[in-house]
């Protein structure tokens, strides 16, 4: 039996691991899909503490897993198919083998949320796409037009990173003012590669027929007027939804299924904590994830020294 099982590997998860491992607890850190989480999609993190140049995100978190397992955290491919929080100890299954754990630190994060329109799910990596950094460098998008759909910085993000490749690129926003932090609002706006367009939102992406992105179909929220964009890809990037159907009416979380903690980071059932993205609809930063992760580390470990003194 596993005195903690982690699950995600994103900041919250690896911090977590970390804090946990230096508390000779050997946690295990479940990976689940995606190894490092979101961030290590991003490309350069410039608001992480101690890196004044930045650093890179993916390499951001190879550094953090290889802290944590210099301490023994046991870090494990995997990806948690069920739980059963019912009793003690609790109940995994992990790619259909069954895992036990005293404690678990929940930190599954959050994916990326789909626009729900016309075209999107079937062109997704025929152009449709909601990664920049994974996918903006592909000879497709080469000095073509694209789109980037979104105002947060996420958004903003994407689009400066494909004006390195494209030929222009339209940011998309349903409003006309970007929620992006200022210092990132105002790089966007100033880019000459950058064309926003205020007040809209695409309704379909073209053209299925193709089996291609070849343009999007907007509409003007405020005139209600529709128009077309040619390009070759779409980058959606219109926040995130938490990553919690696992534990869908066992823990208590709210309409959009963040996780609502009950004190601190401990959930509502004792020995079951969470940190990071799936239970912050506030922050979302790496910081405060990895922070958090610090924090259900602690909680969990004072959880099992009362429960073992
Ligand atoms: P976000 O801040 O939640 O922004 C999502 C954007 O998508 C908003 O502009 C929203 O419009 C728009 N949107 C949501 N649903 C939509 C829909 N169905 N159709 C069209 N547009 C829609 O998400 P995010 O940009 O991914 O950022 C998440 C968090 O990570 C934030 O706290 C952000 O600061 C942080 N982050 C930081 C950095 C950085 O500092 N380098 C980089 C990336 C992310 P409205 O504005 O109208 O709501």
């Amino acid at each position: 039996m596993e005195k903690v099982v982690i699950i995600g590997s994103g900041c919250a998860g690896l911090t977590a691991a970390l804090y946990t491992a230096r508390a000779n607890l050997r946690p295990l850190v479940l990976t689940g899909r995606q190894p490092g989480g979101l961030l290590t999609t991003t490309s350069v993190v410039e608001n992480y503490p101690g890196f004044p140049e930045g650093i890179d995100g993916y390499e951001l978190m190879v550094r953090l897993q290889k802290q944590a397992e210099r301490f023994g955290a046991q870090v494990q491919f995997g990806t948690v198919e069920a739980v059963d929080l019912a009793r003690q100890p609790f109940g995994l299954t992990v790619d259909g083998e069954p895992v036990t754990a005293e404690t678990i630190i929940i930190a599954t994060g959050a994916s990326h949320r789909h626009l729900g329109v016309e075209g999107e799910h079937k062109l997704e990596n025929k152009g449709v796409t909601y990664c920049a950094t994974c996918d903006g460098a592909l000879p497709v998008f080469r000095n073509q037009p694209l789109v980037v759909v979104g105002g947060g910085d996420s958004a903003c993000e994407e689009a400066m990173y494909l004006t390195r490749f494209g030929s222009v690129v339209y940011l998309v926003h349903r409003r006309d003012a970007l929620r992006a932090s200022k210092i990132m609002a105002e790089r966007v706006l100033s880019h000459e590669k950058i064309k926003p367009v205020w007040d809209s939102v695409v309704t379909e992406v073209l053209d299925v027929k193709q089996d291609k992105v070849t343009g999007v179909r907007l509409k003007n929220l405020k005139t209600n007027a529709e128009s077309m964009i040619d390009c070759a890809g779409v980058f959606v990037a219109i926040g995130h939804v938490p990553n919690t159907q696992l534990f869908k009416g066992v823990l208590d979380m709210d309409e959009s299924g963040y996780i609502n903690p009950r004190k601190g980071t401990a959930t509502n059932v004792s020995g079951v904590f969470v940190a990071g993205d799936c239970a912050d609809r506030v922050y979302r930063q790496a910081v405060t994830a990895a922070g958090q992760g610090c924090a259900a580390a602690i909680e969990a470990e004072r959880y099992l020294a009362t429960r073992n003194a």
